[in-house]
């Protein structure tokens, strides 16, 4: 027998974030600001965890897990890896709150009472809003981003809500709209000393198309009226060659104007557009792990962050 709530398997992932996360977020924020006396960043995971029953836990290394939720008596025990990076260390303890979400709290020992394909998803995204929920990311927004200073102002962001730069580049294009035609991008090359080393000899310092795209983060007012961006690799490939030029001649450049060329299909036929973008880009290779997915790379990552903003023409 399914329960009618296990129907939210059904549900589209809006669905299920309006109906189910949304309100819950509210409620765990309101009563944080009443714990607290304020939303003032960096948030506390421990007392979001609090909020929602949660005890934490840190456990030795093993296996990939970087956090796990085990049901317990009257609540959860959230459990995550000792070698956790601060940020990263943030992000799965709010993440394994937002799998309290699935549960229903009041009985003795929590009962799954949700389920959804994309849980997983959902988590990552409740999350990203209780490390970084809305109402000080405006305030924050408003004193710290400085147009001129991009990368810098995305920097100075995470480190004051001790977040990782993906998830507040999430937070300012995907989430929310507070940078409308920005274009974030990740660009990553594994194995830290090996690839700059490569990279500054044979200029063989190339990107993974696929990944990039992953990677890259777009403001959805961008993804329509430049849908380019979205879609064409040849852009992608002249915005990252001129990129790597610059760098490895020793030029910063940010910013940096340049027009480029692509096709672009219209009217059943391809034409050649040029549009002037400015780009912003350095090179973040002596904090490597402020850009690692997690810490428990061996390798390590570096790379490339950039903003690509669209110049009127
Ligand atoms: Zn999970």
């Amino acid at each position: 027998m399914t329960s009618p709530a296990m129907s939210d398997q059904e549900s589209s992932f809006a669905g299920v974030f309006g109906e189910v996360c949304e309100p819950r977020i509210r409620e765990i924020l309101d009563q944080y600001r009443k714990a607290k006396g304020d939303l003032a960043p960096p948030m506390d995971p421990i007392q979001l965890a609090s909020i929602c029953n949660c005890r934490v836990q840190i456990v030795p290394e093993r296996g990939s897990h970087e956090g796990v939720l085990i049901r317990s008596r009257g609540g959860f025990i959230i459990q995550h890896r000792r070698d956790l990076h601060e940020t990263r260390k943030n992000l799965t303890i709010c993440h394994e709150i937002a799998h309290t979400f699935f549960f229903d709290s009041s009985s003795p020992i929590p009962r799954r009472v949700r389920q959804h394909r994309q849980e997983e998803s959902l988590c990552f995204s409740v999350a990203r809003r209780l490390l970084v929920p809305e109402e000080p990311l405006h305030k924050m927004f408003e004193s710290l981003w400085s147009r001129e200073q991009p990368l810098a102002s995305l920097a100075r962001l995470s480190n004051v809500f001790t977040c990782s730069l993906e998830i507040m580049a999430d937070r300012l294009t995907t989430d929310t709209s507070l940078l409308r035609d920005e274009l974030i991008t990740f660009w990553r090359v594994k194995n830290a000393t090996g690839a700059k080393k490569h990279a500054e000899t044979t200029r063989s310092f190339n990107y993974s198309y696929e990944h990039f795209r992953k990677e890259s983060r777009l403001s959805p007012e961008l993804a329509v009226v430049f849908p380019p961006y979205q879609r064409s690799k040849h852009l992608y490939g002249q915005v990252w060659s001129e990129l790597v030029d610059r760098l490895l001649k020793g030029e910063n450049p940010e910013p940096a104007t340049m027009e480029l060329q692509w096709k672009r299909r219209v009217e059943g036929r391809m034409r050649q557009e040029r549009i002037p973008v400015c780009v912003d880009a350095r090179l973040w290779a002596k904090e490597p792990s402020q850009i690692r997915l997690s810490s428990l790379d061996n390798f390590g990552f570096y790379g490339v962050i950039s903003v690509v903003r669209r110049l009127e023409s």
